[in-house]
């Protein structure tokens, strides 16, 4: 017998809907307790079998859903099926790369769950208490599924946290890694910091924007801001961009940009070509524009500011003022790569602060693309929370 849930009346809408959460304000009653990240079944406030779900008696989103599928058994097999469908997935919608997010969570049906791909290595992420309690299965399978015998954890404290789980992170399979991994993206070689690193290492999420930036880089020159491990600048550079000055408040990230410089065979590039500058980008952007200087290419791609809905104003402002102070420095006929990470900041909304900061910068400004995270980042349709890297190109006219 399995323990189960039943909703309150009316909080069955989203399930029903096929979105995977179920907060804890929507339930009525537990019976059977249930373990952490045991299997449950949900059920409508009338006894309507509605999903099996993963259990996490301390997280406020109290359960994940697996299946809406009454018939469905959630054992071994299946968790390893949703991971062949997954790496399957990627195999025809990713190309040229060997750094590939393999599965991503609730877009693949795998709530909580990350593994990235870095050549022969995998990184994991177990984020929720559901996935936590397949780990073992995860850990065994995915050898077979990919042919990487190379495991390391790297999960976030703080989602673990949210969950109720320890924090992890070491080798899950083979040795910790003892040297950067290195990866080729489109014909441009990163070295990537798998166990000190941000998120798994590396942001893979930016591929197709990098590819982007380096195809408009010719002869630019080139402003990339918040830039860790100089991603937009070495594709710049490589793409033909005349100079490119980088910045970021991170010496570690900025050590690895320079180790990425000299692997992509511009390490003779001379100072005023390839400038690595470890500073506060609001500062710096500030103290650029009073020096009068000015660029063809910028690149703004900060952390996330709004951690959550809460900080929505205040990531608002901050969006702004760097959009705006990047605005002053872009040249006539120069273009703007400017994202937002943060969930809580949908597409519409960017685009509004943006347009704000173009009206304030006193300039006129085409939009040419929306930017997206790539194709291994997806959303899944009915889980609109997981859409999260926008972006927006702009040409200054
Ligand atoms: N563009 C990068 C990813 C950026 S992540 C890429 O494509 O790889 C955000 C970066 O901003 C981090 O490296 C972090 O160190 C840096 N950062 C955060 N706040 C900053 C600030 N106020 N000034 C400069 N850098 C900052």
């Amino acid at each position: 017998m399995h323990a189960q849930l039943t909703l309150r009346p009316g909080r069955e809408r989203s399930l029903l809907r096929r979105h995977p959460w179920v907060y804890a304000n929507a339930i009525a009653r537990v019976e059977g307790a249930p373990a952490r990240g045991e299997t449950v079944r949900v059920v409508s406030a009338d006894g309507r079998f509605l999903a099996w779900a993963a259990y996490s008696p301390a997280s406020t989103i109290r359960a994940r859903a697996w299946t809406f599928t009454e018939a469905q058994r959630v054992d071994a097999a299946w968790v390893e099926a949703r991971l062949a469908q997954a790496i399957a997935r990627r195999a025809t919608l990713v190309q040229g790369t060997d750094a590939v997010r393999l599965v991503f969570g609730e877009a693949d049906l795998l709530p909580g769950l990350v593994v990235d791909r870095y050549r022969d290595q995998l990184v994991l992420q177990f984020l929720a208490a559901g996935v936590e309690a397949w780990r073992d299965t995860v850990v065994d399978a995915l050898p077979r599924l990919t042919g990487c015998r190379k495991l390391y954890e790297r999960s976030d404290a703080t989602a673990r946290e949210r969950e109720g789980l320890s924090p992890r992170e070491g080798p899950l399979a083979g040795d910790t890694p003892s040297a950067p991994v290195e990866i080729d993206e489109l014909g441009v070689r990163y070295a990537v910091d798998v166990i000190g690193g941000h998120k798994t290492g590396f942001y893979i999420d930016q591929r197709d924007n990098r590819a982007l930036v380096a195809a408009h880089a010719a002869g630019r020159r080139v402003l990339n801001c918040f830039c860790y491990s100089g991603g937009f600048s070495i594709a710049a550079l490589k793409g033909g961009a005349e100079s490119a000055l980088s910045i970021d408040s991170s010496g570690p990230a900025l050590e690895y940009a320079r180790l990425n410089q000299r692997l992509n065979g511009l390490g003779q590039l001379p100072g005023d070509r390839c400038e690595w500058l470890e500073d506060n980008v609001f500062d710096a952007l500030k103290r650029l524009a009073a020096e009068g200087r000015s660029y063809d290419l910028i690149v703004l791609d900060p952390p996330k500011f709004a951690s959550s809905i809460h900080h929505v104003d205040r990531a608002a402002r901050a969006y702004k003022e760097i959009n705006l102070k990047a605005l002053r420095l872009l040249a006539p006929g120069g273009l703007l790569f400017t994202f937002s990470c943060s969930g809580a900041i949908d597409v519409d909304l960017f685009q509004k602060i943006v347009a704000g900061a173009v009206f304030d910068a006193g300039v006129d400004a085409q939009m040419l693309r929306r930017l997206q995270a790539g194709d291994d980042h997806p959303m899944l349709m009915t889980h609109p929370e997981g859409e999260y890297l926008k972006g927006l190109m702009l040409i200054r006219l």
